[in-house]
């Protein structure tokens, strides 16, 4: 039986593995291996809710042994470290427990196809002191690190408002600079302006679970983007729509500003501005991890990308495929194929249906792009962006249709891995939960 490995669960990678195990798998036809260096998956653009506890990632959260059973495959846990080519291997390092013990040890995975689908992460441009001050929001557990920083912050500030109030020592300085949170967010695309909306959203919320003195005027967004728009993947009036929606909330919005350093305090423009922040994010541009350029001589470009050919296979090794943020694909207008979740959905569907065809003796298909359009959810608030409708032509939505275009991304991402039935029960237990839990994770 041949062996069929998907290094990477995330939006591509999982849904490969449920069609590969649902169509090859079941029928004992291949042995479908995913492999990830995490045990459950959550789909990355839920990233942002999950830092202001809008969603609690263990619910949304799909553990990937227990979806390998239900879909006929194998799980392994454990990150890459190199391909073997001429052997037909991958790598995989040690696995290591909370206190740092080998729970597992480093393996060879045996394969006759291979699929890459190990997703980007946030490109901070070698920026000086970025890795060490900013929070990026490249997985859950950073997410989480943003949520727990977010909510100390927030507590500070309000048992710090209520020594003063009742003039307890004087000595007591306001802890949270300017008697305001400060939250600063590099990059105005979609992770940033999400993000912000956010946190104007968690802030009403925050005020009615006891942080008493917490009101939306508290918190100072600023959001800095180095182009002279935000959303610059989006047509102009929208972004400039947002732009206003944003500032409307109490956002401010600082385009063609470039960040050359952050510090413990503070982000410093090119200018020499000091943009004073008690919390940083960076969600600027991205990049694939440097573990593609050990991957036995595939080609890669500049931001480790694998390039591939339109059939999705690598541009040297036909029995290697990938999908999704890591591959690098030139469309017909000579743009590459985004990074986005449709496309990494897209992607994972003609790689699927390339690999079953392998197996059949059949042609390969090439990938085209097809771009449904892009939305932005303003957390509560609103939702805007557009929607493509015939070959040249898209529609511009705003408001509750844009909000259910928005999350039916996500939805048609559930059903892929659980089928129509399931993902139905899912959106009823969310339905439900909203009365039987707080609206926003506090721990
Ligand atoms: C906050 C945020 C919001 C976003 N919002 C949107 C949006 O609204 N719309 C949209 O279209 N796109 C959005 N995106 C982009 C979208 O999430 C990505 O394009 C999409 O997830 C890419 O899918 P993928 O399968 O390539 O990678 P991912 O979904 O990132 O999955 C990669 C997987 O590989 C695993 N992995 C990584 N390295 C290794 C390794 N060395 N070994 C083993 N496993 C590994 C990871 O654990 C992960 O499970 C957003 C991204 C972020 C961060």
């Amino acid at each position: 039986m041949k062996n069929i490995v998907i290094v990477g669960g995330g939006a591509g990678g999982l849904e490969l593995a449920t069609y590969l195990g649902n169509n090859l798998g079941k029928k004992q036809r291949a042995n479908v291996v995913l492999v990830d260096r995490n045990q459950t998956h959550l789909w990355k653009p839920l990233l942002h809710e999950v830092a202001t506890g809008v969603l609690d990632s263990e619910t949304d959260a799909v553990s990937y042994r227990a979806h390998a059973h239900n879909h006929y495959f194998n799980f392994e846990q454990g990150s890459i470290t190199r391909i073997d080519r001429t052997n037909k291997y991958v790598e995989l390092a040690p696995v290591t427990g909370q206190e740092g013990d080998v729970l597992v040890v480093a393996r060879r995975i045996p394969y006759d196809y291979l699929v890459i689908a190990i997703g980007s992460k946030s490109n901070d441009f070698n920026t000086k002191g970025v890795a060490e001050n900013c929070i990026f929001l490249d997985s859950p557990n950073q997410a989480l690190r943003f949520q727990h920083k977010m909510l100390e912050l927030f507590l500070k500030f309000s048992e710090n408002n209520a020594l003063e109030e009742i003039g307890e020592d004087d000595s007591k300085q306001r802890l949270v600079q300017d008697g305001k949170v400060n939250i600063a967010i590099v990059g105005g695309g979609a992770t940033g302006v999400e993000l912000s909306a956010e946190l104007f959203n968690a802030a009403q919320h925050l005020s009615s679970y006891g942080y008493g003195k917490i009101q939306s005027g508290h918190l100072q967004v600023t959001l800095i983007e180095a182009g002279d728009r935000i959303l610059p993947a989006l047509p102009e009036r929208i972004s400039s729509s947002v732009q206003q929606e944003l500032e409307n909330l109490g956002v401010t919005v600082k385009t063609g500003t470039m960040i050359t350093e952050a510090t413990e305090k503070c982000l410093i423009t090119k200018e020499g501005e000091e943009i004073n922040a008690d919390l940083m994010v960076w969600a600027a541009g991205i990049r694939v991890s440097a573990i593609t350029q050990q991957f036995d001589g595939l080609e890669v470009n500049r931001i480790n990308q694998l390039n591939v050919k339109n059939t999705l296979q690598t541009t040297v090794d036909d029995s290697i495929f990938a999908i999704g943020d890591c591959a690098f694909l030139l469309q017909k207008d000579g743009k590459p194929v985004p990074p986005r979740g449709q496309a990494a959905n897209q992607m994972a569907t003609i790689c699927g249906q390339n690999i079953v065809a392998l197996f059949n003796n059949k042609p390969l298909k090439d990938f085209h792009y097809f771009d449904k359009g892009s939305l932005v959810s303003l957390s509560k608030f609103t939702a805007l962006g557009n929607i493509t409708t015939g070959k040249r032509s898209s529609l511009t939505i705003e408001g509750r249709l844009a909000r259910l275009a928005y999350i039916s991304l996500y939805r048609l991402h559930q059903q892929k891995l659980h089928g129509c039935f399931k993902t139905g029960l899912i959106i009823l237990i969310g339905r439900l939960n909203r009365f039987i839990r707080p609206s926003l994770k506090l721990h």
